[in-house]
């Protein structure tokens, strides 16, 4: 059970957890660290590279205030106060001893890591005053990535087994999720919002049956929340859907958590902590057909048009054109092609100068930043008349750049401008869920 930010934001959200979690017996509890932590962890990097140590130390001491009344207000006894607060204090004074030396992205991560251990802490030790048997399973003991930053699923299955057995009479499992080391043993993490990858890899380590994550909307919504009114929970998906949809976009869960799940064929569901009997979403190995299940929207994509008359007919051109990518390290999200020019988009525009200078050497480059991906998943298999066609129809009244349609049998993809998203998300759910 993966409880999110949110879910632990203050010292009655943490109780609230506390009795879901005891209720349901013997888990593995995978933390986030409290709302707003990291990213004010992130702030206080920031200073620490810019040099600014008053900055740095006014916002530790901001964020330790903070910490201090959560622990005022969890714990009912002076014991577990104080105990709480030496936790506590102890990983502030931490931060702090980066205020004195070079930094680098050695030392923020390190900082970025406190999040979450000062989370299962203040968890952990509430248990254990309401006392339920728990025990912490520190992720930096057991999980690890490798030489290509990639997890090493091996060693965290050999790792977590081992803590298992040596604590095999605990009542409950509290563990930090997003933080774990690299193939040199540093510090390291998951990526933001890397938490939900914790948690599938964890499922997967100990072949669970199931893997919860639990958060502040009850499911995966057919559209963006934050931008449509009246979105409804979908309640199920196929692995392939809701990996598409987290990649393009839908934050409630990260892109990566949905491949070691897929692999391992352990079911995820979606769940609200605000409302735990609501149904949520199921995330397994069939599909529903015959509909469209849900739309997201991804930002700050650029497109990149190559035109060229010695495409015609030109075998190899394509190939010529993706090495120039490869070489730059940038993936290419979408893709469209015509017999005298090929489009494509990325979302990382670094080495954007370099690819563009490159592919002069080919034809005629055009540029068209601040797109959008919308994505639209469910049914879309070709055989399957009309579908698409919906899509399409939804958006006659949005200039649409490019369409992507049959590369997989969940998905089309369309790119519109930044400032057309919320007008073509709004316009899809009109088109293809109202009066269903
Ligand atoms: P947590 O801190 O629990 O990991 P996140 O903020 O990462 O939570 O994810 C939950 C949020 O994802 C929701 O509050 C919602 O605003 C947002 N979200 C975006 N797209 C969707 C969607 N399609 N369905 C549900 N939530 C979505
Ligand atoms: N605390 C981390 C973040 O904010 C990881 C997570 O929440 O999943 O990115
Ligand atoms: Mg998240």
């Amino acid at each position: 059970m993966k409880f999110g930010g949110t879910s632990v934001g203050s010292a009655q959200r943490i109780k609230d957890v506390a009795k879901l979690v005891t209720e349901r017996g013997k888990n593995i509890i995978v933390l986030s660290a409290m709302s707003g932590t990291t990213n004010t962890l992130v702030e206080i990097s920031d200073y620490l590279y810019k040099k600014n140590v008053d900055g740095a130390k006014e916002t530790v001491n901001g964020l330790e205030q903070k910490y201090n009344q959560t622990i005022d207000e969890l714990y009912s006894t002076a014991e577990y106060k104080e105990k709480a607060m030496k936790e506590v204090k102890a990983c502030f004074n931490y931060i702090r001893s980066f205020t004195k030396d070079i930094f680098t992205l050695f030392e923020e991560k390190e900082i970025l890591a406190q999040g979450e251990l000062m989370s299962t802490a203040l968890m952990n030790l509430y248990l254990q005053e309401q006392g339920v048997n728990s025990e912490m399973l520190p992720a930096l003991d057991y999980m690890r990535t490798d030489k290509n930053a990639e997890p090493d699923t091996q060693y965290i299955k050999q790792k977590l087994t081992a803590l298992l057995e040596k604590h095999k009479d605990a009542d409950i499992y509290i563990t930090q999720g997003y933080i774990c080391r690299n193939a040199y043993g540093e510090v390291d993490n998951l990526q933001r919002g890397g938490s939900d990858y914790s948690a599938s890899l964890i499922g997967s380590a100990i072949n669970a049956d199931e893997v919860e994550i639990w958060t502040d909307i009850d499911g995966m919504h057919n559209n963006d929340p934050r931008f449509v009114e009246g979105t409804e929970p979908v309640s199920e998906l196929h692995f392939e859907e809701a990996a598409e949809l987290a990649y393009f976009g839908a934050k409630i869960l990260h892109p990566t958590c949905v491949l070691p799940a897929k692999l391992n064929n352990i079911p995820v569901r979606l769940l609200n902590t605000m409302q735990p009997e609501a149904k949520g979403t199921l995330i397994y190995n069939t599909s529903s057909s015959h509909m469209i299940k849900a739309v997201a929207a991804k930002d700050n994509i650029t497109a990149i048009k190559i035109k060229s008359g010695r495409m015609l007919l030109a075998y190899g051109f394509l190939r010529k054109v993706f090495e120039i990518f490869e070489t730059y390290q940038t993936p290419i999200d979408m893709i469209a092609t015509s017999e005298v020019g090929v489009s494509v988009t990325i979302d990382n525009e670094r080495n954007l100068q370099n690819i563009v200078d490159d592919l002069k050497k080919f034809g005629t480059v055009t540029v068209d930043n601040d797109m959008v991906i919308i994505c639209v998943v469910g049914d879309l298999e070709w055989q399957n008349r009309g579908f698409e066609a919906k899509v399409i129809d939804a958006l006659k009244d949005v200039p649409v750049r490019m369409i992507s349609y049959g590369g997989s049998n969940y998905n089309i993809s369309v790119l519109v401008r930044k400032e057309d998203k919320v007008r073509a998300l709004n316009a899809l759910s009109d088109h293809l869920f109202k009066n269903k």
